[in-house]
């Protein structure tokens, strides 16, 4: 945890490296977006993040989000990262923005049982495991066409993208490599016409590689530690 100001000075540091990254890599601003990653931050740091004007945060346990968001204002914009388990689907609502980690066809029909019920149709990103990392959840690539295929199949679940996560111990070529790897899935599956899904967002880099991610055509970032100081 940082001392008070100084996640106002981190939010504004890592604002300048992405407005650098974007010159140097000919990005439209205005397709990035930067999550901060408020996972074990205490309330008064997301509220100092959200003084300093930052508006998306990004949770990874519903307990902790339901717990949180509640005190913050309502223009703040919540995005689930992070396993979800389907006991955990029946507490989502309407302040839920995005799901960055649908990784499997059981949660793909929880969501879509429990979005029936509250009438709404929850923005989902489908998470790839592209580094083949044993410990990481995700698809593994071979699987991603099938899994698109089935989503027409549940109306209340709609595909707007990838995640992906970078191997821990991967060098910042590798993460390129990876970052490339699922840029190129998106662009390949783009052409393809699949009911619910509509793959305009790639939700890739965390502290350590967010301008490789940027540069590899990243069009939503989630920085944490950067942010916050360290966990
Ligand atoms: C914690 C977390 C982040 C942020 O990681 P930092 O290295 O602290 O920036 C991003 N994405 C996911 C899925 C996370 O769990």
């Amino acid at each position: 945890m940082l001392t008070k100001g100084s996640i106002t000075q981190s939010l504004a540091e890592v604002r300048r490296r992405m407005d650098q990254v974007v010159v140097r890599s000919k990005r439209d601003p205005s397709t990035i977006r930067l999550l901060a990653v408020s996972k074990t931050q205490p309330l008064s740091s997301v509220e100092e993040a959200y003084q300093a004007g930052q508006r998306a945060f990004a949770e990874n346990r519903v307990q902790e989000w339901l717990a949180k968001a509640p005190s913050l204002p309502d223009d703040c914009e919540w995005h689930l990262v992070g396993t979800l388990q389907t006991n955990k689907v029946k507490y989502l609502d309407k302040n839920v923005a995005m799901i960055h980690s649908l990784d499997r066809f059981s949660l793909l029909e929880t969501l879509n049982e429990h979005g029936e019920r509250r009438r709404m149709v929850w923005a989902t990103l489908v998470q790839v495991n592209i580094a083949r990392d044993p410990a990481k959840a995700g698809l593994m690539i071979e699987e991603v066409p099938d899994f698109l295929n089935s989503v027409g199949d549940y109306p209340h679940v709609h595909v707007q993208g990838f995640m992906t996560i970078g191997a821990l111990e991967a060098s910042l070529v590798e993460t390129q490599g990876f970052f490339r790897e699922l840029r190129c899935l998106r662009d390949t599956l783009q052409s393809r016409k699949w009911s619910g899904v509509d793959l305009r967002e790639l939700s890739m880099g965390m502290s350590r590689d967010f301008e490789i991610a940027i540069e590899e055509g990243a069009t939503i970032i989630r920085v944490g530690s950067q942010i916050f100081g360290t966990r």
